[in-house]
């Protein structure tokens, strides 16, 4: 196992993104709190991991809520990794763009920007910054210069991503995705223009965000390790 995707507790999220791929899973990511009821077994569990998987490169923090609901989860998971596995990559993907001072304990902030106009909100943090583009409808014929030439310019890193749908789970978040996914020309001639890119920032494509093969597990609040986003214990 590469990379460890660990989720804080969900609750509701301060956010309602119509995209919402947490919104499209048939557990309803109604997991047992043991972060909160049994923070002991949680904690050992995710220590166990750390030392076991000699192979594990990166941390990936996330939720199925905006992970800053949780600043203090988010310190214990840098803090346990820190302790027992320093040569670890740890990352926070959040939508939240404004300034927070536990950005700063993080190698990677990653900032989910879904509207074209919201792109210059992102800031850049102390380590590495990724903008992380949602390809909905709004970034229709936008280039790779218009979405550069948004930002700041000391941000490293910018991925685009493709949403994805529940595949028939969760009807009004497919049928929203169906109308507003980018188009195809867009998708495409941003895929030309990353190839011929020369400039300084690190660009990815990433159509295939929810397949964890060969990439990632998931360690949730319950403690336990799953095989993806979907698996139920
Ligand atoms: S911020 Fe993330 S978890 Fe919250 S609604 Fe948006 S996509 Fe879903």
């Amino acid at each position: 196992m590469k990379s460890l995707q660990v989720l804080t507790p969900n609750k509701k999220c301060i956010f309602d993104c119509p995209f919402c791929i947490a919104k499209g899973h048939k557990h309803n990511n109604d997991f047992v709190n043991n972060y909160e009821n049994n923070y002991l077994k949680w904690e050992s569990n995710l220590i166990k991991i750390l030392k076991e998987n000699k192979d594990l490169k990166n941390i990936v923090i996330t939720g199925t809520n905006e992970p800053i609901q949780d600043i203090k989860c988010i310190k214990d998971i840098v803090r346990i990794t820190r302790k027992y596995r320093s040569d670890i990559n740890i990352e926070l993907q959040t939508r939240y763009y404004k300034y927070d001072k536990v950005f700063d304990l993080i190698d990677v902030v990653a900032f989910s920007v879904s509207d074209y106009k919201l792109l210059k909100k992102v800031v850049k943090t102390k380590n590495i910054t990724r903008i992380v583009v949602i390809l909905t409808d709004n970034f229709n014929n936008k280039t790779l210069t218009d979405i550069i030439k948004q930002f700041d310019q000391r941000i490293e890193q910018l991925t685009f991503k493709i949403i994805q749908d529940s595949n028939g789970y969760n009807k009004k978040l497919d049928t929203w995705i169906d109308k507003h996914k980018a188009n195809d020309e867009t998708i495409n001639n941003l895929k030309k223009q990353i190839i011929n890119y020369n400039g300084n920032i690190s660009i990815m494509f990433d159509e295939t965000c929810m397949d964890s093969t060969n990439r990632y597990m998931v360690f949730r609040e319950d403690g336990n390790l799953y095989k993806d986003f979907y698996e139920v214990k």
